[in-house]
């Protein structure tokens, strides 16, 4: 049996920074990375065998838990035909139609592989339609790698602290404008400016790639009606809510309709049950601009993948107001033993929270700006992360990540959790600014 820390070791010297996407590094928090060999329910176990209650659920999509037996089942059945043919299947339409079914401005769905094909069609639509360049984005929102949206992104380079990324072509990156989150003068500043010129808005739907931010009261609504005054779209994200902090997301939270419902959504993550899978819908005529129906191309080998579609589709049909409920009760426990326990050691702090999804800031209040995220004792994060690890419960490894419940997080991996918190509390409490 190999150690995380032989594999790791091993893996750099085959990939670069021994991970496939930068967070898994633990840049961040420090120490060697769990290399996972299997899952199952709430719990991951790692390749030396040690069991982790997990608060990652893949970054989202393991809403039901880890291995859920219907999903696995329609997954080996789907496989058991073919893994891709490359040509339309029966089941995509029902996925479409499931969609469709549970977010009232999804219209029309086309299926991709990761959100950041999803993000990046949705942007072409918006500028096929308009026939305008500029886009306007949020500082520390996160919608993918394309080039122009990893400009002021949250998370991964919030991690990294690294201001962009480096092979963004200058011209590109001026085609996206970024102002902060919240701040309903910025966005009217910003169409009076260049109004004539934005094609649309993009939003994630509650923020998440800089730990949980709220939208303020109406933001939403308002965003898509000032969108609307200047003949720009919104393009709501949820890749990261969608169908997780609400059966059918965020809009299912805030429900907006006429001139206040986004014209364009993208959804990832628990759309395809641990598959890649992703999909941008909305309003019909925007999504017939489509190819083959339109001039706005795009298309994928893999897109519609059945396997995919299997696990995207049994997770949907599975995930019913109970699962809503369960992953709502586990949060209420977390939430309240976390605040209990940081409470208990005097370490200020603030829990925002939107449907199950949550995450902590170490300050006293709640952040509603990327400015203000980084402003609080990121500090505390490294030692408190590594405390509840040592205790058997695998945090997100970053104080910019939400922290993820599934269904199957029960009494057991509850308790867990409980009784990991006060001694990491203890840890935030003792840190100090390396
Ligand atoms: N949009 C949001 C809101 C996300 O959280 C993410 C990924 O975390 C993406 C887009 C990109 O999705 P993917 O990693 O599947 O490309």
């Amino acid at each position: 049996m190999s150690t995380n820390a032989e594999l790791f070791e091993r893996a750099k010297l085959a990939i670069p920074g021994g991970v496939n996407s930068p967070v898994r590094a633990f840049g961040s928090v420090g120490g060697t990375p769990s290399f996972l060999v299997r899952a199952h329910g709430a719990y991951v176990t790692d390749a030396e065998g040690r069991d982790l209650v997990d608060l990652v659920a893949s970054w989202g999509p393991a809403i039901l838990g880890h291995a859920h037996p219907e999903v696995i089942e329609a997954v080996q059945d789907a496989a058991s035909h073919g893994l891709s043919f490359g040509a339309s299947t029966p089941a995509e339409a029902l996925l479409a139609e499931e969609v469709e079914r549970r977010v009232g401005p999804v219209e029309r769905l086309r299926l991709v592989s990761t959100g950041t094909e999803a993000t990046m069609t949705a942007i072409r639509i918006a500028r096929g339609a308009t026939g305008r360049d500029l886009l306007v984005k949020f500082d520390g929102h996160y919608h993918g790698h394309s080039d122009g949206l990893l400009v002021a992104a949250g998370s991964g380079l919030a991690t990294l602290a690294m201001p962009g990324s480096a092979g963004i072509p200058e011209a590109v990156a001026a085609t996206t404008l970024v102002v902060p989150y919240n701040d309903r003068d910025a966005i009217e500043a910003v169409f009076a400016e260049h109004g004539d010129r934005i094609a649309a808005v993009i939003v994630e739907a509650a923020a998440a790639n800089m730990g949980v931010v709220e939208p303020d009261g109406d933001f939403n609504g308002f965003l898509a009606r000032t969108a609307h005054a200047h003949g720009a779209l919104l393009i709501s994200d949820e890749v990261l809510t969608g169908f997780r902090v609400d059966a059918a997301g965020m809009w299912g939270i805030e429900r907006w309709s006429g001139d206040e419902a986004p014209d364009l959504l993208t959804f990832g993550k628990v759309i395809g049950g641990g598959m890649p899978l992703a999909a941008v819908g909305g309003r019909r005529d925007l999504m017939e601009l489509l190819a083959p129906l339109g001039p706005v191309y795009q298309a994928g080998t893999l897109s519609g993948n059945p396997v995919a579609v299997a696990a995207g589709l049994t997770t949907l049909r599975l995930a019913t107001d109970d699962v809503y409920r369960r992953l709502d009760a586990a949060a209420d426990t977390i939430t309240a033993a976390l605040a209990d326990a940081l409470r208990a050691e005097g370490v200020a702090h603030s829990i925002s929270r939107v449907g199950s999804l949550f995450s902590v800031a170490f300050a006293e209040t709640a952040p509603r700006s990327f400015d203000e995220v980084r402003q609080q004792e990121a500090f505390r994060y490294p030692p408190f992360f590594h405390a509840m690890r040592d205790a058997g419960v695998s945090l997100p490894p970053s104080v910019f990540e939400a922290w993820f419940v599934t269904a199957a997080h029960g009494d057991e991996p509850l308790a867990r959790i409980v009784e990991a918190l006060p001694a990491a509390a203890r840890a935030a409490a003792a840190a100090t600014i390396a």
